[in-house]
């Protein structure tokens, strides 16, 4: 087995807050993955418009052809909107949806490669679809990046049927060791103790009360921002 440094790069491709030089924002949501156990690129969420979209991730000197997968965490269009753009760009992506939404993008995109998840699967080594959680207007998943050390790196979406339930799921296999994404309303902080990166941004209401009960764990989101895992 190879020796990795790092298991995982995450490029922050979509927000509306404090962009890095020449990139974009706007209202949405999106992180491009890569992974390097398997050298794959994947993007979790495509923003609301797909022309900043593909821009942004154009900064990181990534072509859309290159990329393997997309996961959609829900069908809303500050999450879905660059799908379009995206498919048109690489017809071979393959790209995973909530199975409750599986029909509606069916219908919209006639695209070879869109399937329906409802329970947790590893689309690839060590990255992990949730599965489906039905929230009171729409279902959502989220995406588990399982690094070398078995730690969970999350990516959310907006977490409409509440964050602590995709907390819960990973912590039944492993440590949760960073959360990133859309918190929307979230408020059972205490599922965040332990976790070490707290990257809350997008739709989160609570945003100042997390940054001020966890500042050593809190960290700020920006377009453009890259990680290291
Ligand atoms: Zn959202
Ligand atoms: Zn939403």
């Amino acid at each position: 087995m190879k020796k990795l440094k790092h298991s995982f790069e995450i490029g922050i491709v979509y927000d509306d807050k404090c962009p890095k030089p020449d990139f974009l924002t706007g209202f949405g949501f999106s992180a491009l993955v890569y992974n390097n156990f398997t050298e794959n690129y994947s993007l979790f969420d495509t923003g609301g418009k797909g022309d900043i979209l593909v821009h942004n991730i154009n900064k990181f000197n990534v072509e859309i052809s290159n990329i393997k997968n997309v996961i959609i965490s829900h069908n809303h269009h500050d999450h879905a909107g660059g799908l379009a753009r995206i498919l048109q760009k690489n017809p071979s992506i393959q790209v995973y949806v909530p199975m409750d939404d599986f029909n509606a993008f069916s219908k919209v995109f006639s695209h070879k490669h869109i399937h329906g998840v409802s329970e947790m699967i590893e689309i690839e080594e060590n990255l992990f679809i949730s599965g489906q959680f039905k929230g009171s207007f729409n279902s959502e998943q989220s995406f588990f990046l399982k690094t070398k050390e078995n730690e969970f790196i999350i990516l959310v979406g907006c977490a409409h049927p509440g964050l602590e339930k995709f907390i819960i799921k990973a912590r039944n296999i492993s440590r949760v060791r960073a959360i990133i994404g859309g918190f929307h309303g979230f408020k059972n902080f205490s599922y965040l103790k332990g976790i070490e990166f707290i990257g809350a941004c997008h739709c989160s209401k609570y945003y100042n009360f997390i940054r001020e009960t966890f500042p050593e764990q809190f960290k700020r989101i920006c377009v453009g921002d890259y990680f290291f895992f």
